[in-house]
């Protein structure tokens, strides 16, 4: 303690000494954000402005305001690494359901696919090339179905394996064993065979009416019991419904999870900041003119 005190003291005179003899009053502008004192923390990383929070992948986009991200890039980046994020629901045949995509459609999709040269890849690996510098085919493109029906295993699984397609499952956690719903060994066998299963809450609510403690809990128990379940992390997240607000992005992100699923339209693209990713809507009955004009522009 005494030794710091006589360094402070002698720092103080060196600062003294500087401003009567050199006249240096640039020095005193940079002296109120500078505070001494006995926790050295004060004059780290919080004090210039950065957050003090353990490092975190996200940390360097979480300082920068959306607006400067899009100020920094260039559009030719932006369209390199926009993806289309396809979003289903069911695949089965019923009329007048347009979250049902009749089996038929849903392959004609796939072999559009196919045949214009996309490639399918992983939610992990759209994170990878989005964030950190990881690459991607020339027309990559990410399925994904929401609430977990079990005919995405006995429809859609067969018709993807058979293009060498994978998918992932934003599955409700409640849901799971459900009739009409997967199973947990549905679920493992989907894992692995290069499937992912992400979070979609515990009971589907509309997350921003909800209060804050419900919102925890649908968000943190759902991701718990998936990853107990299938030995798998749980990073990325679908709102049910598309719906969120300011507070429940903040739950979200406190909750551990990477991205974050809109139903918003539009291309998933790292501009936009990673719990608001937007995804192309696919419907029963959408034809193949409007299918493939989602995948030709981000912005459709
Ligand atoms: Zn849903």
């Amino acid at each position: 303690m005494t030794k710091k005190i006589i360094g402070i003291g002698a720092v103080l005179c060196v600062f003294l000494l500087l401003i009567v003899i050199g006249g240096i009053h640039c020095f005193a502008a940079a002296k109120p954000s500078l505070k001494i004192s006995d926790n050295a923390s004060v004059l780290t990383l919080s004090s210039l402005g950065f957050s003090t929070q353990p490092s975190s992948k996200n940390l360097a986009r979480d300082t920068l305001p959306e607006s400067e991200n899009n100020k920094s890039k260039t559009s030719n980046e932006s369209k390199n690494l926009a993806v289309p994020i396809l979003y289903y629901h069911s695949v089965a045949l019923q009329a007048g359901n347009e979250l049902r995509m009749p089996p038929d459609q849903f392959e004609a999709q796939m072999a559009y696919l196919q045949d214009n040269g996309y490639q399918s890849v992983t939610l992990d690996q759209f994170y990878q090339a989005e964030y950190h510098g990881g690459t991607l085919p020339a027309k990559p493109f990410v399925i994904t179905f929401d609430d977990g029906y079990v005919d995405n295993y006995t429809t859609a699984f067969p018709v993807l394996k058979k293009y060498g397609f994978t998918a992932t499952v934003f599955m409700v956690s409640s849901y799971i064993n459900g009739e009409h719903f997967l199973s947990w060994p549905q679920l493992t066998e989907l894992a692995n065979n290069g499937w992912q299963i992400e979070g979609h809450t515990v009971d589907h609510p509309y997350l921003s009416k909800v209060n804050a403690k419900t919102v925890i809990s649908e968000l943190k128990d759902s991701k718990e019991l998936l990853e107990k379940g299938l030995g798998r992390p749980v990073d990325f997240l679908a709102y049910p419904y598309g719906d969120f607000n300011d507070e429940v992005v903040l739950a979200v992100k406190n909750t551990g999870y990477e991205m974050a699923f809109t139903t918003e339209r539009g291309w998933a693209d790292h501009q936009t900041d990673a719990w608001h990713l937007h995804r192309v809507y696919c419907f029963a009955n959408m034809g193949m003119d409007e299918f493939s004009r989602r995948l030709q522009n981000p912005n459709y």
